[in-house]
């Protein structure tokens, strides 16, 4: 067993940190004041070529594997750039692996590249207010017309869907009575064609460069040929990129309770009461310690998750056991880092309450804590199915 990481790996590391530096943390604190997507940020990762970072070589990615791809996300979450920053790409990196998989090579050759160089901006379009966490409930109608479906439905929480020209989009095509089991859903990535969407952003807690929206489809005219795969298998292929998915975000949840503990820390060194450093007193030293260890053993199992993908063996377990970790050792990392900071924990300029704030992403999606549990209790440990 090998924990080191590879002379590649290091090199990823240091370079997305050389993109990230620019980027600091008074950028971020701005765009969370502002709002507003942080285009430069975006402009630069994908001229530098990480957006396709786990695309496949043949398309114009670097074939690097999830292991990798967590990696970069990551060290963009910890280099202060926290949700706000690995939610500005997070779609890029892996949100299209049901296309990888399952599209036809004429969709690869038209779809990854733009998506690869920056040109195309993606969004994901599964949520819908009725259906909640029962994906397979989706309201969303695509009807056959000729060549095209039309689609109409309503979205809710799709991220980027301001700025997006493209969306990867799960809609019903066998009415739910009609459906068996998993079928009845088809995928498509196809154009954000305003003309026939509605978007309305969410105003909400955090992360407020990048935008959450609700989205109202009327009459979409989706053509044969951006439909992945065939009709009615749409939830299996999306569930090929959950693992993935999960791996990243807890990943990204990672890298945001490092940049609060590193803050928290230094803060504690320096800060001085009752005549001595306040990371003096045990009553400080103790939750960030403990902080510590909870990140090391997320990051442990974030990294297995990677390696058992990585190798094309199961791993639903660990990754979602990851971002189960993950997103609540971050919660507490930003909850201690605001006690650290004492009164100061909840000014702005300190930044730790932004990422306090933004640590409620990982934690609510793209599943939630309860549901994983949920999924543990019945697949690992043999119990009845509860939802
Ligand atoms: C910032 C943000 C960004 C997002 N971005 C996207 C995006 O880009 N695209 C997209 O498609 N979606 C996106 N989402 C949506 C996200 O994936 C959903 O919010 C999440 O899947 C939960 O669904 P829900 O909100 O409908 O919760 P619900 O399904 O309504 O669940 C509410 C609560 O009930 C609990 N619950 C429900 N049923 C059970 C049960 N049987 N047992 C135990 N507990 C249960 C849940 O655990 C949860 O705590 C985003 C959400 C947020 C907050």
């Amino acid at each position: 067993m090998n924990f080191a990481w590879s002379p590649e790996q290091e090199q990823i590391r240091a370079a997305i940190e050389r993109v990230c530096a620019p980027f600091d943390a008074d950028y971020w604190l701005r765009k969370d004041r502002d709002g507003g997507f942080p285009e430069d940020f975006h402009r630069a990762l994908a001229d530098s070529g990480w957006l396709g970072i786990a695309m496949p070589e043949a398309y114009g990615g670097a074939g690097l594997g999830i292991g990798e791809a967590a990696l970069m996300m990551h060290t963009i979450a910890a280099s202060g750039a926290g949700m706000s920053g690995a939610s500005a790409v997070h779609m890029n990196i892996f949100g299209l692996h049901p296309v990888v998989v399952f599209g036809s090579d004429e969709q690869k050759r038209r779809w990854l590249p733009p998506l690869i160089a920056g040109r195309d901006r993606a969004c994901f379009a599964v949520t819908e207010p009725d259906a909640g966490l029962n994906t397979l409930r989706l309201k969303t109608r695509a009807q056959r017309d000729g060549d095209c479906y039309v689609v109409s439905g309503q979205k809710v929480w799709i991220s980027t869907a301001q700025v997006a020209n493209k969306m990867l989009l799960l809609a019903r095509t066998t009415p739910l009575d009609l459906s068996r089991g998993s079928e009845g859903l088809s995928l498509f990535y196809t154009d954000f064609d305003r003309g026939a969407i509605e978007v309305r952003e969410i105003a909400k807690m955090g992360r407020r460069a990048v935008d959450s929206n609700q989205v109202f489809i009327d009459g979409l005219r989706v053509p044969l040929a951006d439909r992945i795969g065939e009709e009615g298998r749409g939830f299996d292929y999306i569930l090929h990129g959950l693992n993935p998915e999960r791996i990243l975000i807890a990943a990204e949840a990672v890298g945001l309770g490092r940049a609060a503990l590193q803050r928290a820390a230094s803060y504690a060194r320096q800060r001085i009461v009752f005549e001595r450093p306040i990371g003096q007193n045990q009553a400080i030293q103790h939750p960030l310690a403990r902080s510590w260890l909870e990140l090391e053993a997320a990051h442990l199992m974030v990294c297995k998750a990677a390696w058992l993908y990585d190798q094309g063996q199961p791993c639903g377990a660990e990754a979602s056991g990851a971002k189960y970790l993950a997103a609540e050792a971050c919660y507490r990392a930003c909850e201690n880092a605001v006690f650290t900071h004492g009164g100061m924990g909840y000014a702005s300029e300190y930044h730790v309450e932004r990422y306090l704030r933004e640590a409620w992403i990982p934690r609510l999606a793209p599943v939630s804590p309860q549901l994983i549990l949920c999924f543990i209790a019945e697949k690992v440990l043999g119990l009845p199915k509860s939802y």
